[in-house]
């Protein structure tokens, strides 16, 4: 599509978005009465209206029926997992047998590497992105340990080049390559979390596949975000946290991905009553007996309260349709690009290095900028001017429109405000 940098423009963008109406499900955070632009889909997505009502549905069965709610209330306490997973094997590509709804990522990590890292004197190693999220550099550090191998030898981190930002699949590939006979398992993120590049999960699985080594991804900012096809690709596993891109809320219950082909191996697992053989789960028997399939991996009573808002957010999802909220999130972000682009073209010497790939295919919603003149200050300018955007040291502005509740109009006045925010000549406090 031909794009023009007007606002005229945007606005006729916003009257022909098909998902236009999905905005007022949401609660769009305020300031004085007035609505916040809201870029931080990335970090905590917005809350869905119906989440209070699905909430209050928990809390009233609690209420009336007590512990008779898991099997008697209108809608049963023990059947709420299956509303959710549908949806959820779409959006990441998978069969509902292969993803459960359980505890948060970083535990998810942990229960998934006991199952996927089993390191022997020969194949030891695993292969990860250089700078992954914290969390993941101290799950990969405490498994090898646990193992009893030492971490400075047996994880292999990927740099970007000299005087780059990103990865180069071609590096990713020759890496696992060099390494790949002594590698127990890859693991990348999804989407990088700082420099928001999409990773090519294809690549990487069939390269990790190829040389015999098991391979994960952690989609935090992959799931609902970008189109994953988990199964097709052939990947052994995966978890994602559900408060980013799909709007489960704060500490939102996560999501695993288990490929089936690992269903018939009886793999070693940390097993808790809540994987175990769901019909006769209450017999409470010696010896355990997994659930088919990656609910297998379930350890505990679930906090129903949370399922209840992961459940408002999910049924946006399927009703507005997880192909047009791709496609809108393209078309915004591709705009967001367009825009971006235009006001580092009005400076001279440019104003913003993009850390993130331009390329349609090597991102999602994320756009980061490290600002090379007085980051800070434009990032204040920006907070004030009710744009809410994060910023990481050093220097850089981290913002991702969202396809269900952001605009096109939004887009437009947020760049508005940089360039003005740029061409500001003032200190900003
Ligand atoms: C957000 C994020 C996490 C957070 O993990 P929690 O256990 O949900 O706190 C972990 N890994 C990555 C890559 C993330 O982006």
């Amino acid at each position: 599509m031909e794009f023009l940098p007007s606002l005229e423009f945007a606005q006729s963008l916003d009257q022909q978005d098909q998902l236009k109406n999905f905005r007022n499900r949401f609660i769009i955070p305020e300031a004085d009465g007035k609505q916040l632009v809201y870029f931080l889909g990335n970090s905590l997505g917005l809350q869905p209206k119906s989440a209070n009502d699905y909430m209050q549905r928990i809390l009233q069965d609690w209420a009336s029926l007590g512990v008779e709610s898991f099997f008697h209330a209108k809608e049963p306490w023990m059947d709420y997992h299956d509303k959710l997973t549908g949806t959820l094997a779409t959006v990441v590509g998978a069969r509902p047998a292969e993803v459960v709804v359980m505890n948060q990522l970083t535990v998810n990590l942990h229960l998934m590497l006991v199952s996927f890292y089993r390191p022997t004197a020969k194949r030891f190693r695993i292969i990860c992105e250089a700078k992954a999220f914290p969390s993941d550099q101290y799950a990969f550090e405490t498994h090898v340990r646990h193992h009893g191998f030492d971490p400075a030898e047996a994880v292999i981190e990927v740099s970007p080049r000299e005087g780059e930002f990103t990865l180069r699949t071609e590096d990713i590939l020759s890496t696992i390559d060099q390494y790949g006979h002594e590698t127990a398992l890859v693991l990348f993120g999804g989407i990088n979390y700082y420099t928001g590049q999409a990773f090519d999960m294809q690549a990487i699985a069939a390269a990790a596949n190829k040389a015999g080594a098991r391979v994960g991804f952690d989609l935090a900012h992959a799931a609902g975000n970008i189109p994953l096809r988990l199964h097709d690709w052939n990947i052994d596993f995966a978890c994602w946290c559900s408060y980013k891109y799909l709007n489960g809320g704060p500490g939102a219950i996560g999501g695993v991905f288990v490929h089936e082909k690992n269903f018939a191996e009886d793999l070693p697992r940390f097993a808790g009553w809540w994987g175990y053989d769901k019909p006769t789960r209450f017999k409470m028997d010696k010896g355990f007996k997994p659930m088919q399939g990656a609910e297998g991996w379930q350890l505990s009573t679930p906090p129903f309260l949370m399922y209840a808002t992961l459940r408002a957010s999910l049924e946006i999802v399927e009703q507005a349709g997880w192909d047009a909220i791709q496609s809108k999130g393209r078309l915004l972000n591709d705009y967001l690009w367009f825009m971006l682009k235009g006001v580092n073209d009005t400076v001279d010497p440019p104003a913003i290095q993009f850390i993130t790939p331009s390329t349609a295919k090597d991102r999602g919603c994320q756009v980061s900028m490290l600002m090379k003149r007085r980051g800070r200050e434009i990032y204040n300018y920006l907070m004030q001017h009710d744009f809410m955007v994060d910023w990481r040291e050093p220097d850089v502005i981290r913002l991702a429109p969202a396809p269900l509740y952001n605009t096109f109009e939004e887009v437009w006045r947020f760049t508005d405000a940089l360039e003005k925010a740029i061409g500001f000549d003032g200190y900003i406090a």
